[in-house]
């Protein structure tokens, strides 16, 4: 209590003192990157063309459903979140999960690949995976410890530049190299745990390989899709000694 308080009036202390530091200088927290993921997601689906094809967006909230579940046991904070599920037409989309839970999934990517449900279903679980280990609010955070001087500046400007500022998306590319190993990983698990079988969920690294046009080239923030198949193939293989899915 007494160490809470000393804190408490610490901060009560720098905040009287200097009200531009707080404002500039609070590292981003999970409810901040939260709440900007819910205003960009509300942009995006603003501007697509959504969910016009109602038996694919059953199809992939049913998918996501199961997925979501199984999260909320895994990751006790995605219970609370505000999850919404859209889908859109447009080919230049992928799929992805905004922190918070917000999904997009172009049905195009999916049709193009030749996608079956577990293969949908380790997409998702491994965009699921992206919003629930936190990676841009981890991304933000290593931008900071490279770069302290974007602590001074506004979060919005930080926010554009990990995704726009070449000299920094270079810096971080080998942390962003690691989080899409561990969305791969902790995706396939996610999904195993939620009931899928592990070779069928292997079946999307390939089919993402076989279309990839270039499956041996490795970005320095993107390892390469034959590479995630190999590592995909490695951990199936493992997963389906082991009998048991889900303990709870
Ligand atoms: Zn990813």
């Amino acid at each position: 209590m007494a160490m809470i308080s000393t804190l408490s009036r610490m901060a009560l202390a720098v905040a009287m003192l200097s009200p531009a530091a707080i404002v500039h200088a609070e590292p981003p927290t999970q409810e901040l990157v939260v709440a900007r993921a819910a205003i960009l997601y509300a942009e995006r689906i603003a501007r697509l063309r959504i969910d016009r094809d109602d038996r694919f967006t059953a199809r992939v909230r049913r998918i996501a459903a199961g997925l979501i579940a199984r999260a909320g046991r895994d990751y006790p904070d995605t219970a609370r979140w505000q999850w919404e599920i859209h889908t859109t037409d447009d080919p230049d989309q992928n799929a992805d999960c905004m922190a918070g839970g917000k999904i997009l999934v172009s049905q195009s990517y999916v049709e193009r690949l030749g996608l079956i449900d577990a293969e949908l279903a380790m997409l998702l679980a491994h965009e699921i995976e992206h919003a629930a280990l936190q990676h841009n609010l981890k991304e933000y955070q290593q931008a900071l410890r490279l770069d302290p001087g974007w602590a001074q500046r506004p979060f919005i400007e930080l926010e554009d530049a990990v995704d726009n500022d070449r000299r920094l998306m270079s810096r971080l590319a080998p942390s962003n190299y690691e989080q899409e190993q561990e969305a791969d990983r902790e995706g396939m698990l996610l999904a195993w745990r939620a009931g899928w079988p592990a070779a069928q969920l292997a079946g999307y690294f390939r089919k993402m390989a076989r279309e990839s046009g270039w499956p041996n080239h490795a970005k320095p923030d993107y390892p390469s899709p034959s590479s995630r198949l190999r590592a995909a193939r490695a951990q199936a293989a493992t997963l389906q000694k082991n009998p048991v899915q889900a303990a709870d």
